[in-house]
């Protein structure tokens, strides 16, 4: 599509900093197209980003980050932050997909909510720089909430976006976005979200040890991280244990080829093994399960379904087997031993 001067794509995350740089310049009646990238363990929230979408009037795609994006993490140019973050390469990522959607729409520049100074690794003044060179939007991409404090962009300079109605916000104190929220009648916005989990050290931990030990990894196995208890059964296995309810349905969400699914006949923890069956396999998904569950609560005779994952072309249910569960369960220093 041919580019239309004055139109921008607008990174929505689903929090109040991309909404607030969205609404600053739509009051100026710049003309947006809204984009939530879609990642796993992202810290954004794509439902909060389609209202946000429908409750500044602009349409919203939705751009689901592919494999591709597993190679940026595991091999990130910049290095990562304090976890397994590597926020600069993931940002030039991101910038690159939103300049697909600048093409499709015949945008011409990027709009975000980033604001100087507010996070450690990709908010800093090199860095947005650095990002905005390597993604090749230089000039190109507009930070109404700090575009005071950084130097005029190329929509600024053509007139096509009036500098001094926008802000010069550094750092990350929330009480100037709170005020703007407030001059612009909006009242419900999410609290600042609680982070990107690849800051977090726990999930990094996860990260560091499917790199180690896997060599194809797909977004499947980044989306499985996310949930239940880890415990690396063998080189190539590992067993996740839900740790309430709705992670039980999910982790069977996720039963499929090559994979078990332990499930007790009592109450207690399910269990998906990733991996090929290694010797060991059984009696670890059936003593965790077991030491989970707590001993008292436990039937005469207690049980434990194993089902065979299946391709979802097979035809018929998964292949099932029945395991009598005896035992206390594995030791909890046991457990703690392989935990991920
Ligand atoms: S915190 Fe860093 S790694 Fe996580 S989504 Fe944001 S830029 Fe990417």
């Amino acid at each position: 599509m041919a580019e239309s001067p004055g139109k921008g794509v607008v990174l929505l995350s689903g929090g109040l900093d991309s909404t607030l740089a969205a609404r600053l310049l739509l009051e100026q009646g710049v003309e947006l197209v809204g984009v939530y990238l879609s990642a796993p363990w992202g810290c954004c929230d794509k439902t909060k980003a389609l209202k946000s979408a429908r409750q500044l009037g602009i349409p919203c795609q939705v751009i689901k980050m592919t494999d591709e994006y597993i190679g940026v993490i595991r091999h990130p140019k910049y290095g990562y932050g304090s976890a397994m973050n590597p926020c600069i390469d993931c940002r030039i990522h991101m910038f690159d997909k939103a300049k697909g959607l600048m093409a499709q729409t015949g945008a011409s520049f990027i709009v975000t909510g980033e604001v100087l100074g507010q996070r450690p690794m990709s908010q800093m003044r090199r860095s947005m720089f650095l990002i905005e060179e390597q993604a090749g939007l230089t000039g190109r991409i507009v930070r109404p909430l700090s575009a005071k404090v950084l130097p005029p962009t190329e929509p600024e300079r053509l007139g096509w976006i009036d500098r001094e109605r926008l802000c010069g916000i550094t750092g990350r104190s929330r009480k100037i976005q709170q005020q703007l929220a407030e001059q612009f009648g909006i009242l419900d916005y999410p609290n600042p979200a609680g982070g990107c989990q690849l800051t977090d050290k726990q999930f990094g931990g996860r990260v560091k040890d499917l790199f180690a030990h896997q060599e194809r990894i797909d977004l499947e196995d980044m989306e499985l991280l996310r949930f239940g208890r880890h415990f690396r059964v063998g080189p190539q296995t590992k067993l996740i244990v839900g740790r309430n309810e709705q992670e039980n349905r999910t982790l069977a969400e996720y039963l499929g080829p090559g994979r078990l699914l332990f499930e007790p006949e009592f109450h207690g923890p399910w269990a998906l093994a990733v991996g090929p069956p290694e010797a060991a396999l059984q009696q670890v998904a059936v003593g965790a399960i077991l030491r989970y569950a707590g001993a008292g609560k436990l039937p005469p005779r207690p049980a434990v379904i194993c089902r065979v994952g299946r391709s979802r072309e097979a035809a018929g249910e998964p292949l099932s087997e029945r395991i009598e569960a005896v035992g206390p369960g594995l030791a909890p220093e046991e457990l703690e031993r392989i935990r991920i």
